[in-house]
């Protein structure tokens, strides 16, 4: 048997958080978090699984996938607003059927936010549901286009800001951590907060032997 790790880095390309059950979509072809969620139940038996999706763009399929379906939690932080893609993402978009309940976007309307607000949106509402929701596994969407100098995302969180989010869920009690990476168009910033997100797993898995 393979020895257990705590904690991963899944670094993917292309990434998968836009593609939908039916069709690609936002250059992602294959929901790569959907598929780890989909095969940790079906092959290792875990019962509850959820995904934080951090990239700044709407994890639109990831929320379409699992909509109808409360053993998968999906949480998603992102920029909403006429002209930003993809449009979907509303705090109204709660899932459907027996997945009401089973999805949290936090819909930012604005752009230059930074590592105080996302531990805010973090403190106040992300994590009070993951530690209600108790989940088995966390799948985090890393893209990194909500970072400081991503062009697209024109938002400012720091490498310090991704490493403070990851300690928050590798904390959570319970839950393994697997971080598989999306969006991020400014290359010096996606690898400075990859290597952040990298370090504080390596961090955790030191302190926890
Ligand atoms: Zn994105």
């Amino acid at each position: 048997a393979a020895a257990a790790a705590h904690s991963a880095f899944v670094a993917v390309r292309p990434p998968g958080h836009h593609a939908e059950p039916d069709g690609a979509m936002g250059f992602c072809f294959f929901n790569n978090a959907a598929v780890a969620a989909h095969h940790a139940r079906a092959a290792h038996g875990l019962a509850r699984v959820a995904v934080v999706d951090w990239d700044v763009h709407h994890g639109n399929g990831t929320q379409a996938i699992f909509d109808g379906d409360g053993r998968v939690l999906v949480v998603s932080l992102h920029r909403v607003g006429k002209h930003f893609f993809p449009g979907s993402g509303l705090k109204e978009e709660v899932g459907r059927g027996g997945g009401a309940g089973a999805t949290l976007n936090v819909p930012w309307i604005q752009a230059g936010l930074g590592d105080a607000d996302y531990a805010a949106a973090f403190e106040l509402v992300v994590l009070p549901v993951l530690r209600e929701f108790a989940a088995d596994l966390v799948l985090i969407s890393a893209g990194f286009d909500a970072a400081r100098g991503d062009p697209q995302g024109r938002m400012a969180l720091t490498p310090a800001g991704y490493a403070h989010m990851t300690r928050e869920l590798l904390a959570l009690p319970g839950a393994a951590v697997a971080a598989v990476l999306e969006g991020g168009y400014d290359l010096d910033a996606t690898a400075a907060c990859a290597e952040a997100v990298l370090r504080a797993m390596v961090d955790d898995a030191d302190a926890k032997g």
